[in-house]
């Protein structure tokens, strides 16, 4: 587990080896199986993972919704393990926004506080605030029905912000919006929470939108954290083939491991090709690996390149041209089957044809051993 920026102060949440499972007739169903993780204060952090991995039971362990059957949850450094959810000092806002249709935006945001007896000026004040930040002045009158979906969805996040939690939890919120709106919102979210400085629990099985929010993503598979990192790692250094193959698109090879010196190895792939990896993985020399190397990082040849990038031989099955890049699908010796993206940023010329030999390189840094 990487350190959480600011891991000197406490951190806002604290999942401490987290298990929860269900009993659903007569059968236990591990939900999470395990997970440690800690989240700063003020930090924009993701749960990311498939349909039925455990992000939803984790959140609803943060917010008390769900008791874990082993381990402990700490909210700002205090054991809350069995303390209620009104009792946190955390917000949840739901992919179905639950906002109430027969009230206005105004009356929607400022339901909570008048519960709370809060004074008329300080509702006037802090709602008028809450509503700017969301970017929805001059809306105050129009009900639910009358608005889009990312308004709607703004509106949730307005009447969860105005009780000024200290961290906010989101189950997929974006869930119901067209690709268009859902993308214009991720950039509205993150500025909103970098305004109220508040931290942020994020659910979500799609990797784009994680990538483009977070500060640090937790990638889930079946009930267990498998890497806990910043984005740029998490795309550049998955830790698993899970990860790999779940984040973006990659090229997963098998190797055989046939010399090693300091940092790098040299592995065989199939019976002619040879490549060359960075090993922070350690490994010896008779291994069976498995790598990867991103499509971007790839480089495609019609004639075999000097030096000493990793290459491979292979043939063209497949070009398709993109606008922005030509993508080449590229069969080894061996079978496997490499993707290839070739940026068009200079010029769009196509390097090879279906049924071409090519030779494929890339530099040691970008190809290495998953676990
Ligand atoms: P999704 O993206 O589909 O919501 P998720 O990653 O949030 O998935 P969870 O909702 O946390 O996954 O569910 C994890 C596992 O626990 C699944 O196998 C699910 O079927 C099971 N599960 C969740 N809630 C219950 C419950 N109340 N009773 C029994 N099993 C449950």
């Amino acid at each position: 587990e990487t350190a959480a920026p600011g891991s000197q102060q406490v951190p806002a949440i604290e999942l401490d080896n987290v298990v929860k499972e269900y009993t659903s007739h007569g059968e236990v169903v591990r939900a999470v199986k395990g997970v440690s993780l800690s989240i700063a204060e003020g930090e924009f952090f993701s749960l990311l993972g498939p349909s039925g991995c455990g992000k939803t039971t984790s959140m609803r362990m943060i917010a008390g919704f769900e008791d874990p059957t082993q381990g402990v949850v700490r909210l700002h450094g205090q054991d809350v393990t069995s303390v209620p959810p009104n009792k946190r000092d955390v917000n949840m806002v739901f992919q179905s926004y639950a906002l109430f249709p027969h009230m206005s935006v105004w009356e929607n945001v400022a339901f909570g506080l008048k519960r709370k007896n809060v004074d008329a000026a300080e509702i006037k004040r802090r709602v008028g605030e809450i509503l700017e930040v969301v970017d929805l002045t001059g809306r105050e009158k129009r009900r639910p029905r009358e608005m889009s979906g990312g308004q709607q969805q703004r509106v949730a996040l307005a009447r969860a912000l105005v009780n000024r939690p200290r961290a906010l939890l989101l189950d997929e919120p974006l869930g119901a919006l067209d690709l268009k709106l859902r993308q214009a919102m991720q950039i509205e979210l993150k500025r909103i929470q970098r305004d109220v400085g508040i931290t942020f629990v994020y659910v979500t099985h799609d990797q784009g939108e994680a990538l483009t929010m977070s500060d640090r993503i937790a990638v889930m598979n079946d009930g267990l954290v498998d890497q806990l990192a910043d984005p740029r790692e998490i795309y550049e250094r998955p830790a698993t083939k899970f990860v790999a193959g779940f984040i973006g698109t990659s090229n997963l090879l098998s190797g055989v491991v046939q010399e090693v010196t300091g940092s790098t190895a040299v592995l065989a792939l199939g019976p002619s090709d040879r490549v060359v990896i960075s090993t922070e993985t350690p490994v010896a020399v008779g291994d069976s690996v498995e790598l990867t190397v991103r499509p971007e990082k790839i480089t495609i040849a019609t004639e075999q390149p000097a030096g000493d990038r990793s290459v491979v031989r292979g043939t063209v099955s497949e070009v398709v041209y993109l606008g922005t890049s030509n993508n080449y699908a590229v069969v080894l010796a061996d079978g496997a089957e490499i993707t290839v993206f070739q940026q068009n940023a200079h010029d769009s010329t196509i390097t090879a044809e279906r049924g071409d030999t090519v030779w494929l390189s890339w530099q040691p840094q970008h190809s290495y051993v998953l676990r």
